[in-house]
């Protein structure tokens, strides 16, 4: 064993869930440390935060997500909104944002909350209900788009201008598709590569000209979202003075440059709070006296390091990060510390059902709680994220919303058990420096 740490929280997992609890810690004085074995589903979905866009088996999208978190809470007590509350979603969306004010990327910023879901263009030309996102998505905002230009960048294969032009069309909004070339050192590039790229002015003055003369009369210009990763706002600012109308990203499939971006900034705002965030570590085993979790220790590059604190936050995600697996018996089990589950299907009934697109029985599963989110079994474990049973957040669009104010609440409750005070609204109460080595 290399060594061994101390801290007062130890957060597994650096997905938006742990990074939110850790960052509120760190913000009341906590010494936090996290620990994941990567970087969680942030650098790979949108950036946008999916509150509640959809009721299970209802088609139609919901206008309003606080709405929606009382009538998901309502539908099922072990739903994680039944027990985090609407207030306490909006309070933490309210954090995000201003969290992402006062981050690194000058000028980037979210809009949106729980009142509204905003109705934003997906790479299907599909409306997608959402509560907050980045502002360089929402002139994409269905109810303002009329006559709109979809513009692909022929070195960006995964994304079909044309395909989403034609689904816009197909739900009423005038919509064309065009290409326009965008110079990179490569003739297939990611998304990445390309976001690097319009952060040179040069690179990015001459997309411009080429895109102004391709967009013909369209009120709005909608792209792929690659728009900068290191001067997202600068780009985006730029692109719309040019073409003298709205421009608006779009998501891609990962890796996600806006992902990307709310991940620099949480683990900025990390760091700021003096939190110490440790990548590339797995949690391997656990000592723990009766109910207690006393130590974790994780293989770090082939040497195991111990952690020991008063409390532990597992926030490692759901199935598709290995949190929760499924043996050769079909049994469910949560990886790090074997924790309870709840939201199993029923001994002997099915695990899957044929339809894809239909609930599965165990997209409902995850670590058991009570109503403060405490692991059962483990009385210094508090869960957050998609580790939480009663959600399917796919239908529900509520993956975001969940993990961010889940991570928030557990921070809250936390606070209290360590003695400190509730951590203030904005992202700048520095605690002192650790030594981040994130
Ligand atoms: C491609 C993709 C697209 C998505 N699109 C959307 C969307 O449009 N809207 C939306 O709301 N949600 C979306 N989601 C879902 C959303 O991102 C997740 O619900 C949410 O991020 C879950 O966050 P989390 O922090 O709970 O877990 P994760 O982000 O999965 O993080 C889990 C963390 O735990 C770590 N970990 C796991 N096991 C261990 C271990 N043993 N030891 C140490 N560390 C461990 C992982 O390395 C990782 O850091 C998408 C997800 C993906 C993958």
């Amino acid at each position: 064993m290399r060594g061994s740490r101390r801290a007062d929280a130890v957060v597994i997992g650096a997905g938006s869930a742990g990074l939110a609890a850790a960052i509120r810690l760190a913000q009341v004085g906590a010494r936090v440390i996290v620990i994941a074995a990567g970087s969680g589903s942030t650098r790979l979905a949108p950036g946008w935060i999916d509150v509640a866009g959809y009721l299970p088996g209802e088609p139609s999208p919901l206008a309003s997500p606080r709405r929606g978190i009382e009538r998901l809470a309502a539908r099922r007590p072990e739903h994680p909104y039944a027990l985090i509350g609407a207030e306490v979603v909006a309070e933490a969306v309210r954090w995000l944002i201003q969290t992402v004010a006062a981050g690194p990327l000058a000028g980037y910023a979210y809009a949106g909350g729980i009142e509204a879901n905003m109705r934003l263009v997906t790479a299907l030309g599909a409306l997608k209900p959402t509560a907050c996102a980045p502002t360089s998505f929402t002139a994409g905002e269905a109810a303002t788009l009329h006559r709109v230009a979809i513009v692909g960048v022929p070195a960006l294969r995964d994304f079909h201008a044309k395909l989403c032009a034609d689904n816009l069309a197909a739900a009423g909004i005038e919509a064309s598709a065009h290409s326009v070339a965008l110079e990179t050192s490569r003739a297939d590039a990611s998304t990445l590569e390309l976001a690097r790229a319009l952060d040179d002015p040069r690179t990015r003055g001459a997309f411009a000209a080429r895109l102004a003369s391709a967009v013909g009369a369209s009120e709005a210009v909608g792209v792929p979202a690659i728009l900068g990763l290191r001067e997202p706002h600068a780009v985006h600012a730029e692109l719309g003075q040019r073409l003298g109308r709205p421009v608006f990203e779009i998501p891609t499939l990962p890796p996600s440059v806006p992902g990307t971006r709310l991940d620099e900034i949480l683990r900025h705002a990390l760091r700021t709070a003096g939190g110490t965030l440790v990548l590339g570590s797995r949690v391997v085993s656990h000592e723990r006296s009766g109910e207690r979790i006393t130590r974790i220790a994780t293989d770090t590059a082939g040497s195991p390091t111990s952690y020991e604190a008063e409390h532990y936050v597992l926030a490692t995600g759901g199935f598709h990060s290995g949190a929760l697996s499924l043996d050769s018996h079909w049994r469910a089990r949560e990886e790090v510390f074997g924790l309870p589950l709840a939201g199993l299907p029923r001994e002997g009934a099915p695990r899957f059902v044929e339809g894809y697109f239909d609930e599965q029985p165990l997209s409902r599963a995850g670590v058991a709680v009570g109503d403060d989110l405490r692991a059962v079994g483990a009385e210094n474990v508090f869960v957050a994220g998609a580790s939480l049973p009663g959600a399917v957040p796919w239908r529900e669009a509520s993956g975001e919303g969940i993990a961010l104010a889940s991570g928030y609440r557990v921070a809250a409750v936390l606070a209290g058990e360590l003695g400190a005070a509730p951590a203030p609204q904005s992202s700048g109460a520095a605690a002192p420096a650790e030594g981040a080595t994130a």
